[in-house]
């Protein structure tokens, strides 16, 4: 049977580069990178060539990097780090109700240790409005933090224009961008961000890695205390095959980025356009251009994005109902219901996220497929009114 991969917003297959440039660390090149014997000074170089390597497809310098074990780690080293080492008074972050849990969680954490949180809406397809992150800023203020693109809908916020109000206000700014690295060009000078978050399983890497990149000078207290690895910001031994597959993914995501979203975006466009005119009363979900070029997020009335989904695995194609984490609670989806859906149709979404290895082939199977599992889950449905 064909198996069609599209939920590579949840996590992507590992690049073949990746997994050899992986194999001898994780075989003979054992040592600690923080022993001084030479075995082990050349383990440290392979981690600091793997740090160069993510430093420069963000535009940063090595030591503006501190490895985490992935995005989850690196959001909640931002958050908690700024406002712990914030002065006494700068006690409010400023966030929106589209984040991933990464982000929610640590906010709704740190509320309930008397931290402040302001949670800025955003419009039908999921924009915020800077004016809005100007108008909430306060003397109390010491972060802000917005995703660079939602992970359900692919909707890519300006953060060019909040930089700059964050960068006036004197208000250190956060970006969650494990969407994005791999996918767009992220450049933290270009970006205006002090504080970035990166995942390698989301650009062909290994899981249980990735980094939060902190501009030189930014305040910020230690997350992980021990040892006095990353220079004593996260202390344990590095988690060193995952940090040389981290930097090869990122190594690749620099230079074949532009081929990626080319080869993307119409494949992408297709699919949306495909659906909208074969499915009747289907409905895209997100920004139709200011989105990310691999995500297809569609509601369809009267039917569960469950079944949809079910139906689809028996037909070999892998898609999710949303984010990976909500999959597993029965709530609507919280980026949803933000951009206005009602809790039904939240309930009735699918999404799709494209991947380099998907194939035009792919989404005419799709597009053949998709139409009739919709019409015969409708048919069965009670709350369809062509039945
Ligand atoms: C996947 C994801 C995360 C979590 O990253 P992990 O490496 O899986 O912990 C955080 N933020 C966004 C936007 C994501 O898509």
């Amino acid at each position: 049977m064909r198996f069609i991969y599209l939920d590579h917003a949840a996590t992507t297959p590992t690049h073949p580069e990746v997994v050899e440039a992986m194999i001898p660390y994780i075989r003979e090149k054992f040592g600690n990178p923080s022993s001084i014997y030479s075995i082990a000074k050349e383990i440290r170089e392979a981690v600091e060539t793997s740090r160069k390597q993510v430093a420069d497809a963000l535009g940063a310098n090595p030591e503006e990097i501190i490895f985490t074990s992935g995005g989850t780690e690196a959001d909640n080293h931002a958050i908690e780090g700024v406002l712990y080492g914030s002065p006494q008074g700068k006690d409010h972050i400023i966030t929106t109700s589209i984040e991933h849990h990464a982000v929610l969680e640590v906010c709704h954490y740190m509320e309930k240790r008397g931290f402040k949180v302001t949670y800025l809406r955003v419009d039908g397809e999921g924009l915020v409005d800077p004016e809005e992150v100007r108008k909430s800023i306060t003397p109390r203020t010491a972060l802000v933090s917005v995703m660079h693109a939602n992970n359900e809908i692919g909707t890519i916020q300006p953060i060019e224009e909040i930089s700059k109000i964050t960068r006036e206000a004197g208000v250190y700014l956060h970006v969650d961008a494990v969407q994005t690295v791999g996918a767009l060009d992220v450049d933290v000078n270009n970006l205006g961000v002090d504080l970035l978050s990166v995942s390698a399983h989301k650009l062909y890497g290994p899981k249980g890695i990735g980094c939060l990149y902190v501009r030189k000078g930014t305040k910020l207290d230690s997350f992980i205390h021990g040892g006095a690895q990353e220079r004593k910001r996260r202390a344990g031994t590095e988690n060193v095959p995952g940090i040389i597959g981290f930097g090869k993914a990122m190594e690749l995501a620099r230079l074949e980025r532009k081929e990626r979203a080319e080869h993307l975006l119409p494949l992408r466009d297709k699919l949306i356009t495909g659906i909208l005119e074969r499915v009747p009363d289907s409905f895209l979900n997100g920004h139709p251009t200011l989105r990310l070029p691999n995500n297809v997020n569609v509601r369809f009335k009267y039917i569960e994005g469950e079944s949809i989904c079910l139906n689809l695995d028996f037909l070999g194609i892998a898609a999710s109902t949303g984010s990976a984490c909500s999959s597993e609670s029965l709530e609507p989806s919280h980026v949803l219901l933000s951009i206005g859906v009602s809790p039904e149709e939240a309930h009735g979404s699918v999404r799709f996220t494209l991947g380099r290895d998907n194939s035009e082939e792919d989404i005419d199977y799709v597009l053949e497929n998709l139409p009739v599992v919709v019409e015969k889950l409708r048919a069965m449905s009670p709350l369809y009114p062509g039945r």
